[in-house]
């Protein structure tokens, strides 16, 4: 990649208009209020839109029962560089916030900063076009707003696009039914059959709580899922002096430890342990519940068979000592390798088969056939009569979203054309052809999937802050990577997923679940730490951009 330096392009922006705004930002959730809170902070100009009617993004959204955060609630908030004030007073009440908890910080975060006035909510953007001329964006909404800026921030999330199964029937379905993502708050379950659809961490969470009072819960299970203990429990005085007064190093093990979670490094390869060390490592880990399974256990977890193997014999030993009816544990038992799909965590997810209230229905052996008045049938000729069924089926991820926005570039390609073709980016956070745009935990072949969201967010959205407020600076109108850097980082991502055990399996993570998608690993999968070196060299000058300074 060769250094770039501003060129003066006075035949292109001699009469560029002045837009809007400087920035306009897609979304207003944890990434979305991040960029808004410190773009204005830099002096920038911004202007969001959000098709939710308040801030949440992802946590706006998901309100089924039992939703709560699988990371830690120690790195589930914003650093004290968002603002101190609320970083030092801000108390969760439990290991891992609940939805209505996250959304109320969420809330807090955004009225301490007067920040609701820079936001369009209940605007669903529907189009977004760079004028080749101008070098601005315009954003159109459904209801035929817009507004232009020189820069546009997709800070959409990576799951905002539901996956809805066509299973032949639903429209003839007399009870109720939803989407995970698209249900509303305090559903009353008691003494209801429930039909949960899918397994993954959403089903994971909902399965226990349904069971607490459902007179029914089937689970339909496609493919068993590596399910981790999360040991939740509520915080006290005694937690929070122990949090306090380690703040700064947990936020410093985020950036050296491979999923941004603040864990200890992992005790090594598995092979150069004894059978008894490894034991231990993975005893450990169980007991400390959470993510450190996955992130801090052995260092070849995601290269080496055998060392995976290890993982997968306790998992599954794990969850034989756990659930009474072996045949039941059996069919829970994953076959692919652990951490090549995302592990949810649970909280009593497992023992809920135990209760003479919850069935497990193996999708593998009896597929749904399809969905009648009454409930479902499977291939067998079973019939399932519930008066609720829930669609546990996750997202059309990273790219899915995107379809909606129909970002059209300077050549006037729409974005995910470009990329059902060959799905390709720089660092997940630029595209070429697609100049002054910028995508925050967003961008498909970033490290969103196998990182600390939180950690993640705040590290690209320093990023694009950084560099938004320099081009804005040096007056550059225009930044555009270049096609060489953004095919050679594309070859890295490639490269280092084909060394992992991930593009193996199906799942959302290698777009495998959805019929028609292009399939390849969504996201960097090379670690956190080494993700942020490489953005942190490509900050220092901006070599594999090409900038075009303006006349202002
Ligand atoms: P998911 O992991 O993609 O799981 C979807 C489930 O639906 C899978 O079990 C899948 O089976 C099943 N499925 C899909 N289509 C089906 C069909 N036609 N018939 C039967 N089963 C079908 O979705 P998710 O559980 O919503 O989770 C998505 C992601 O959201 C997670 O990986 C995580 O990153 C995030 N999440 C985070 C939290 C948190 O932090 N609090 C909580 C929940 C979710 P197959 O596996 O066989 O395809």
């Amino acid at each position: 990649m060769s250094q770039s330096s501003p060129t003066q392009d006075n035949a292109a922006t001699e009469h560029t208009a002045t837009p809007d705004t400087d920035v306009i930002v897609l979304g207003a959730g944890f990434s979305g209020i991040y960029l808004i809170k410190r773009l204005l902070d830099k002096g920038l100009t911004v202007r969001a839109f959000d098709a939710a009617s308040d801030v949440g993004g992802t946590w706006f959204w998901n309100r089924y029962p039992g939703a709560r955060c699988d990371s830690d609630s120690s790195v589930y908030l914003y650093s004290p560089k968002f603002d101190p004030d609320l970083a030092a007073d801000w108390r969760w009440s439990e290991r891992y916030p609940s939805q209505p908890e996250i959304l109320s910080y969420i809330q807090r975060a955004a009225d301490d900063h007067g920040l609701r006035e820079h936001i369009t909510f209940n605007a669903p953007v529907t189009s977004a076009e760079f004028d080749n001329d101008q070098n601005l964006w315009t954003v159109t909404t459904a209801d035929g707003q817009s507004a232009t800026a020189r820069f546009l921030v997709p800070a959409i999330g990576p799951l905002n696009k539901p996956n809805l199964p066509d299973i032949p029937g639903l429209d003839e379905y007399a009870g109720e039914w939803y989407h995970t993502a698209r249900m509303p708050e305090n559903l009353d379950l008691t003494g209801r059959r429930v039909a949960v659809i899918g397994n993954g961490a959403t089903a994971v969470q909902i399965v226990p709580v349904a069971a607490r009072s459902a007179e029914q819960v089937y689970q339909f299970q496609r493919s068993a899922s590596h399910c981790l203990p999360g040991r939740n429990h509520e915080l006290d005085e005694d937690d929070y002096a122990e949090l306090d007064a380690h703040r700064e190093e947990i936020w410093a093990k985020t950036r050296t430890n491979l999923g941004g979670f603040p864990y200890a490094d992992p005790a090594g390869e598995a092979a150069e342990l004894t059978p008894e060390r490894q034991r231990e490592v993975l005893e450990e880990a169980w007991a400390k519940g959470g993510l450190p399974m996955a992130f801090a256990s052995f260092s070849d977890l995601l290269t080496s068979r055998e060392s995976n193997q290890v993982a997968l014999d306790f998992i599954s030993e794990k969850i034989h000592a756990i659930v009474r009816d072996q045949r039941v544990a059996d069919l829970l038992t994953p076959t692919t390798p652990f951490v090549s799909k995302r592990p949810p965590i649970e909280h009593g997810y497992y023992d809920a088969f135990n209760q003479d209230n919850v069935e497990l229905v193996d999708l593998r052996a009896t597929p749904i056939e399809r969905i009648t008045a009454d409930g479902l049938v499977t291939a067998d000729g079973t019939t399932y009569d519930v008066d609720l069924i829930l669609f546990a089926t996750g997202f059309d991820a990273f790219t899915g979203g995107f379809a909606d926005l129909n970002i059209r570039g300077a050549n006037g390609q729409l974005l995910h054309e470009k990329w059902a073709e060959h799905l390709s980016t720089y660092l997940g956070l630029s595209v070429n052809g697609y100049p002054n745009l910028f995508m925050v935990y967003c961008g498909p072949q970033g490290p969103a999937i196998l990182t600390n969201g939180l950690t993640l967010i705040q590290q690209q959205g320093d990023w694009i802050v950084d560099c938004l407020a320099w081009l804005h600076d040096q007056h550059i109108e225009r930044a555009e990577v270049t096609e060489a850097a953004e095919a050679e980082f594309t070859e890295l991502h490639e490269s280092v997923a084909a060394q992992t055990l991930i593009p193996s399996t199906q799942s959302w993570w290698t777009g495998t679940n959805i019929p028609g998608k292009a399939t390849g690993l969504l996201s960097f999968c090379g670690g956190f730490p080494a993700y942020a070196g490489l953005c942190e060299a490509a900050a220092d000058g901006y070599p594999a951009y090409e900038l075009t300074t303006g006349t202002a």
